[in-house]
């Protein structure tokens, strides 16, 4: 599969051949267009399995709902700007495609301080340096673990009550206090345990509902001066000054939810952030993919493994309580007890009778599905199809429940 996506694109794509589509319209398919158009190479449109996506143009061109794509194209060539490349290389090889090129070639001498891009230019740095180390992996293949991205969840906090938060934090009565320093001790025994990691994500909850939230940000930089942090936050809390000015010169971003109304402080966070240098990106929620109910759907085997192949979350590796996770929902279905304990879903950073490298290895390179993929909904990347998936669809984000949802307890 690894052997389909191919370096050199520079010399195949400037040809005249069938239609060239970047995949996917995600921030750093801007820059990857901007370098087609520097290099002659002419891009046809952008696909996505977001389906919304396809009602807008993006950067100038036409976005196609992907699954859609072989209604308009017999063959086309594509550049993987996305960096869930295995999941896009396996979805168009089922749709009969089979010429796919990596973007690195391309990004070579691409500087963003002479384009202008939607996002700012720091940020598209920090999109740009994952995207490249993600490629750099894949294409390199072979023994490594790599995980793109580790959430670190910080907290089970939150001052929202969405009904269908894909982080399970409707369903919680009570919460475990987090230690900072048993944060930074699992983070440290993840990254001595595997070969890369491209960036850490503070996630709740609310992250800033954790009163050591910049501390703990700071340390993960500190420890990993060279990784992208994100913390995302849902604009409810305005920070300190002293903790955003102990940001100075690190590579710590906001990712900030917009609610409307209910993101009470977000023009006060937004200046602050301004203020203090710190790169943020807000994004309205719109709408969201029914993903959180918790029940058990008794699949069989290929079942199960065809959720997983579904799933767009499975590399959302999550730290939570001193285990580390394949996806938010396995993580917090788990710390709520609301599935059966089996250790097959998690590592235990802290067990000192089993050998936390081979844990991780197979947690990120062997398990096809996971025991608790069998209480999800699934969370396909395309969620108007049902192949792996018994959710609701598409739904609007950011319902408010008054009270605590109930579940069933193991
Ligand atoms: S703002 Fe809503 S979606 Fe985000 S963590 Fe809180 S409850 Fe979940
Ligand atoms: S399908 Fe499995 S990996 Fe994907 S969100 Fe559900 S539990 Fe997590």
């Amino acid at each position: 599969m690894d052997k389909l996506v191919k370096y050199n694109c520079l010399q195949d794509l400037k040809k005249v051949g069938s239609p060239i589509i970047i995949v996917a319209a995600v921030h750093e398919s801007e820059a990857v267009a901007n370098a087609c158009k520097d290099s002659g190479i002419i891009v046809s449109a952008f696909c996505d399995s977001i389906k919304g996506k396809s009602q807008n143009l993006f950067c100038g061109l036409e976005v196609i709902h992907t699954p859609t794509l072989p209604d308009r194209f017999q063959k086309a060539r594509f550049i993987i700007a996305s960096q869930h490349i295995q999941d896009c290389v396996e979805q168009l090889t089922s749709l009969g495609y089979d010429e796919f090129y990596s973007p690195l070639e391309l990004l070579e001498n691409y500087s963003v301080k002479k384009k202008k891009h939607l996002i700012s230019e720091s940020y598209m740095e920090a999109r740009l340096s994952v995207c490249r180390n993600s490629h750099k992996i894949y294409l390199e293949g072979g023994e490594k673990t790599y995980m793109r991205s580790l959430d670190v969840m910080i907290t089970t906090r939150c001052g929202l009550k969405c009904e269908s938060c894909s982080n399970l934090m409707q369903y919680y009565k009570d919460h475990k206090s987090f230690d900072h320093e048993k944060i930074l001790d699992s983070i440290d025994i993840i990254k001595k345990n595997v070969d890369i990691i491209s960036e850490f994500r503070l996630i709740g909850g609310e992250p800033l509902m954790n009163k050591a939230w910049a501390k703990i940000a700071n340390g993960i930089s500190e420890r990993n001066p060279d990784c992208e942090i994100f913390i995302y936050s849902n604009g409810t809390i305005a920070p300190k000054d002293e903790q955003l000015e102990s940001f100075y010169g690190k590579k710590i971003n906001f990712i900030i939810t917009d609610y409307g109304k209910l993101s009470r402080n977000l023009n006060k966070l937004e200046k602050q952030l301004t203020k203090y240098n710190v790169n943020y990106v807000t994004t309205p929620a719109t709408y969201w993919v029914d993903c959180s109910s918790i029940k058990h759907h008794k699949r069989t085997v290929p079942q199960l493994k065809e959720v997983f192949k579904q799933c767009c979350v499975k590399y959302l590796y999550t730290l939570l309580h001193g285990k580390l996770y394949r996806c938010p929902f396995i993580a917090n279905a788990a710390n709520l007890n609301a599935i059966p304990d089996n250790p097959a879903n998690y590592v235990d950073l802290f067990n000192k009778k089993t050998d936390t490298k081979q844990q991780i290895k197979r947690l990120i390179k062997v398990a096809k599905f996971f025991p608790a993929c069998d209480f999800c909904d699934g969370r396909p990347y395309d969620a108007s199809s049902a192949a792996g998936y018994d959710g609701k669809g598409t739904i609007e984000a950011g319902i408010q429940t008054s009270k605590p949802l109930p579940y069933k307890q193991y």
